[in-house]
């Protein structure tokens, strides 16, 4: 699957700041990652037990939660400029009495949204310690947030 190298926002722990890491699992010795987390602590990730054959994860390498959840890796900024600028030029044209072309920019700016969802890529995010994984095969299959789920995290 071509890429080699996963690269997580580590939490050990709920609501900690994530650390970055960059691995990869296949090298990993005896299928462990030893990630510094900065403070001089080291965390292991635990891939012999977490990863499929295909290269996706069966469970959290970081705390073993079996529960994971797919989720569009889109910047949350990017979209909500989109918006914006959707919602500004829609103004603008209703303003200037264009309402057709206002409904046009908003219609417009939907479309963008929805096309380019194909090319956003996903993560995986653990539902206890909140780590999100990326650059992995993630099968479309994969279930996204579920609420029931998440309940069972908080
Ligand atoms: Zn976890």
């Amino acid at each position: 699957m071509g890429t080699t190298t996963m690269r997580i926002n580590l939490r050990w722990q709920k609501d900690q700041t994530p650390v970055q890491v960059v691995a990869n699992p296949r090298a990993a010795k005896d299928g462990f990652t030893n990630c510094s987390l900065g403070n001089g602590q080291t965390f292991e990730l635990n891939w012999r037990d977490s990863l499929k054959p295909d290269g996706s994860l069966s469970q959290c390498p970081a705390c073993h939660c079996r529960e994971l959840f797919s989720r569009r890796d889109f910047p949350q900024r990017t979209g909500l400029a989109i918006v914006a600028i959707g919602a500004i030029a829609a103004m603008v044209l209703w303003s200037l009495g264009q309402v057709i072309w206002g409904f046009a920019a908003l219609g417009a700016v939907t479309l963008i949204d929805a096309l380019i969802v194909p090319f956003v890529g996903r993560c995986l995010v653990c539902y206890r310690c909140r780590s999100e994984f990326r650059d992995l095969p993630i099968p479309r299959s994969h279930p996204g947030w579920d609420l029931a789920t998440g309940e069972k995290y908080r």
